[in-house]
This record gives structure tokens, C-alpha cells and sequence, in this order.
């Protein structure tokens, strides 16, 4: 983090100030604040004829509501000080959300690009028995999910291992989210999190006040927008925008980045990136990183890692709203030098929850041992036959074919994934605007989001006596 502050230190700051307006008692902030546990287990692997030792952590943030909650992240830079801001991200995302889960979060220091596949599953495999020994998952305890560097494979060999070291647990595969859909998953969590940021963009421009204070136009039609990170976050949120007339103007990676000004074409991108692991080569590729983000542009959607709109650059970014695609990439101190220059930050732990939103489709759906829609969809699709055809005869006239083919056809799990996730962003977006707008001494979307986080976590606290 180029600054002083770690990501942690940014977390708590929100988290203080959203429970001096609630005036909180110290106590109780300081019971929620702190993380419940951190697991630090270090563990070998032979491989390549070598003994490797990797050091993982899981760290329980709160576990006011069971299972907790949180993905597992696979990086050579992470540590205990990042696991546990994220956990905390975690317990704040999903009060926010109303979602029954703690929150929690988990990491591997490991390069997953290093390793081969099946060096890859061993690793994954070993780590998972590791997390399970300890009850660090488990479908009612603790439920790890995919996050940066992690992917549906790594989850199926989680929630395999796990099954494998608990053969009777009828709900073994509730144990892990973001599976392949093969094996327990569901249609449309891979892409959760990119189209819950797409979602929570639309709120905000459908929104004229807080759109007008942006000074942001209507709609996304050729909109200006620069993404860091095209992994599955930037690559799903690129891809939507893109085809929703917005112009992708730049995209940053790891070791470079893609600019044109009218427009770059995501799909063929992605191609180029899934075959190389790399932009290079590609037409607009330019060495230069970091710079980019505070190009000129509407909309910048930092989806990579965290403290990358900092005290250092903040001052220069020029787009009119941040996206949070990713987790804490603007620190506090960036927070507050963007508030003077009147730039909104949609917050990630709104911005980015739809992946766990999604997740918790996955979760219900493994308990329930039922795919989404599978009771109504006939029932459903009938009756609209019905309607159609008795409307044809009383009017001797005929729908469009495509429209009526569309109108009949029940919901598939896809249809219903997309419509429950689009709810449950819009439902936070709106609690979010209402409490920012209903006190001045709340100053940015990011303490508003907290606030309401923060009430309900005290109110679960306070109930359950402790
Ligand atoms: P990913 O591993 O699929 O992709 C991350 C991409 O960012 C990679 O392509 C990587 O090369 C690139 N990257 C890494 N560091 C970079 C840097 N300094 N500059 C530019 N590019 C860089 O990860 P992801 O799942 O897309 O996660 C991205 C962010 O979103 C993380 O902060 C993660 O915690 C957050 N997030 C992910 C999910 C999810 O469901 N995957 C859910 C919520 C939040």
C-alpha cells in the first residue's frame, strides 16, 4: 500500500467513524472492530522433487451470524494484516447486504500462475485439509468462496477434498461457493461480481441527484471508462459495459496496459489475455500501469487489489465516479482528498457483494438439494401459454413470435440469479442514498454504507447479549 496506512488501519477508520455516528459504546465498537480469530497454518508439499512449505491463513472477523463467510485468496503478497481488513470487509458487506453470514476471509502465499494444475490441486487439496481440521470450513461454520488468484477449479477441489474427509455430511457441498456448476454450483456466479458492479452503476446514473452531482450524463451510451484488472471482476464488468454502448477506453494489468480512445473490443481482449496471460503484443498495448488511472475518463473502476488510489495519486484522478470493483483500492487518506475535489466512490463492500450475493443462491440451493426455478417453471410457462393463446382467439390477431417465445418461456436458474442479484443491488443502493442524504454530517457513500452495517451488526450484538 503506498502509503502509510495499511488496509486494515483504512477499514477501521470507516468503521470508527460510522460508530461515532451511531454512538456506539466503545466497548461494544471495539468487540465488533476487532477480528474474533486469525488462523496462520503453515504446511509442506512435495513437489517437483522439492519439499514446499506455503503458509495460509483463514481469519474469522465475526460470527454474529454462522456460517461465516468469505473467499479464499491465492497471492505471493498476502498477508495477515490484508486477510483480516478483508474479513472485516466481509462481516460489513453482509450485514449491509442482509445476508446470514458472518464474515470471514482466507489466503494462500502461493503464485497460482507458478504452478501447474495439478500442482495447483495438491496445494489446494493439502490446504484444504488444513482449513477443515480445524473447523475452518465447514457448510455451517465457515464457507470459503473464490477471490483473487482462486478460481471454480480451486473450489472444486475444495469442496471435494472436503467431501472426501466427510463422506456422510449430507451437506458436504454447501461447505464451499463458487463451484463449477457440474458439481453443485450455480449458473451465473462466475460473472456475480463483474454484473453486481455493472448493477450498482446503473443505480447511480439512474439516480438523477446523485448523478447531477457527479456532473455524469444519463445512461452509459459512449460513457468513458477505465477498468484496472481484467481478471474475473474486470474482464465481467468490461464485457457488460462494453455491450452497453460504453466506451472501454482503458484497461490495466499487471504488466501493462490497452488503450483506445474508441473504444477497446473486451471479447477479442479477452481472447488475447486467456492465450497469453499477458497484453503485450496486443493493439494499444503501452508499458505504462499505474498512470492510467488518473486519465481523463468518466467512470474508473479499479478491479485489482487494494491501495491503489492513494495519497500518492488521489489529488490527479480526474474521473468523475470510482467504482470499488475490487477491495480497498482507495485508502482513507485518498477517501478524503477525492471528497474535496467532489468525486463519488461507490464503495466496494457495496460495489462489489455480488459475489457473495450469488454465493448465497449457491449455498441455499446445496442445502435446499433443489435447482432454482425447477417447481414453477412448467406451472408458469402454462399459464402463460394460456393467456396468450386465449388473447389471440379473443382478438383474431397473433403476438410476434419472438416476443411470445420469450413471454412463455418460464425462468430458467440464470434468469432468476441475474433477477435476485439485480434486487439485491438495487435494494442497497437505495438504503445507502437514504442515509446519506438524510444527515449532513455523513459524508460520502462509504460511511453511509458503514453506518448501516455497523447498526446491524451492534443490533445482532445487542440481542444476543453479549
Ligand atoms: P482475478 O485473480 O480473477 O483477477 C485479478 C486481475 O488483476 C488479474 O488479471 C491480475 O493480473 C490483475 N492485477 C493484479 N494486480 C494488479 C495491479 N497492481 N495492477 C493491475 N492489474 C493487477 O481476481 P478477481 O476475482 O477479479 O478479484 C479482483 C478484486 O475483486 C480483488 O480485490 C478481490 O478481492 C475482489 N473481489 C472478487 C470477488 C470474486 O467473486 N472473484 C468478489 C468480491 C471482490
Amino acid at each position: 500500500m503506498a502509503n502509510n496506512s495499511t488496509f486494515l488501519n483504512s477499514v477501521n477508520q470507516v468503521f470508527d467513524e460510522a460508530s461515532s455516528l451511531l454512538s456506539l459504546p466503545e466497548d461494544l465498537a471495539r468487540k465488533i472492530k476487532l477480528a474474533n480469530s486469525v488462523y496462520q497454518v503453515n504446511f509442506g508439499v512435495r513437489l517437483r522433487k522439492t519439499l514446499y512449505t506455503f503458509t495460509g491463513y483463514r481469519c474469522i472477523h465475526s460470527e454474529h451470524v454462522e456460517p461465516v463467510k468469505g473467499g479464499i485468496r491465492y497471492s505471493l503478497s498476502a498477508t495477515q494484516d490484508e486477510v483480516e481488513a478483508l474479513a472485516a470487509l466481509m462481516t460489513y458487506k453482509c450485514s449491509l447486504m442482509d445476508l446470514p453470514f458472518g464474515g470471514s476471509k482466507g489466503a494462500l502465499i502461493v503464485d497460482p500462475y507458478r504452478w501447474k494444475n495439478e500442482e495447483l490441486e495438491r496445494i489446494t487439496r493439502r490446504f484444504t485439509f488444513e482449513l477443515a481440521k480445524r473447523d475452518l470450513i465447514h457448510p455451517s461454520q465457515n464457507v470459503p468462496g473464490p477471490d483473487m488468484g482462486t478460481d471454480e477449479n480451486v473450489m472444486a477441489w475444495m469442496a471435494d477434498e472436503y467431501r472426501r474427509l466427510n463422506p456422510t455430511e449430507i451437506d458436504a457441498m454447501a461447505a464451499v461457493t463458487g463451484k463449477p456448476i457440474a458439481v453443485g454450483g450455480i449458473d451465473g456466479r462466475t460473472e456475480a461480481t463483474g454484473r453486481g458492479v455493472y448493477y450498482s452503476i446503473l443505480e447511480f446514473l439512474k439516480n438523477k441527484k446523485d448523478r447531477q452531482k457527479s456532473k455524469l450524463r444519463q445512461g452509459l451510451e459512449d460513457q468513458k471508462v477505465i477498468i484496472q484488472g481484467f481478471g474475473n471482476v474486470g474482464y465481467h464488468v468490461a464485457s457488460l459495459l462494453h455491450q452497453s454502448g460504453a466506451k472501454i477506453i482503458a484497461i490495466i494489468e499487471r504488466d501493462g496496459s490497452v488503450v483506445n480512445q474508441d473504444g477497446i473490443d473486451i471479447e477479442s481482449l479477452k481472447k488475447y489475455f486467456i492465450k497469453k496471460r499477458s497484453f503485450e503484443g496486443y493493439d494499444g498495448y503501452s508499458k505504462v500501469r499505474g498512470r492510467f488511472l488518473t486519465k481523463d475518463c468518466d467512470i474508473l473502476i479499479p478491479a485489482a487489489t487494494e491501495g491503489v488510489i492513494n495519497k500518492n495519486n488521489a489529488s490527479n484522478i480526474k474521473a468523475k465516479l470510482i467504482v470499488e470493483g475490487g477491495n480497498g483500492p482507495v485508502t482513507s487518506d485518498a477517501d478524503k482528498i477525492l471528497r474535496k475535489k467532489g468525486i463519488t466512490v461507490i464503495p466496494d463492500f457495496y460495489a462489489n457483494s455480488g459475489g457473495v450475493i450469488v454465493s448465497y443462491f449457491e449455498w441455499v440451493k446445496n442445502l435446499s438439494k433443489m435447482r432454482y426455478g425447477l417447481m414453477q417453471e412448467r406451472e408458469v410457462e402454462k399459464r402463460s401459454e394460456n393467456l396468450v393463446n386465449t388473447l389471440e382467439a379473443m382478438t383474431s390477431s397473433t403476438f410476434p413470435s419472438d416476443f411470445k417465445d420469450d413471454y412463455i418461456k418460464g425462468s430458467s436458474e440464470i434468469d432468476l440469479v441475474r433477477s435476485g442479484l439485480e434486487e439485491k443491488m438495487r435494494q442497497g443502493y437505495q438504503s445507502i442514498h437514504e442515509v446519506y442524504h438524510s444527515d449532513k454530517k455523513i459524508k460520502d457513500f462509504r460511511t453511509a454504507a458503514m453506518v448501516i452495517a455497523v447498526r446491524k451488526v451492534s443490533e445482532a450484538y445487542n440481542y444476543l447479549g453479549i
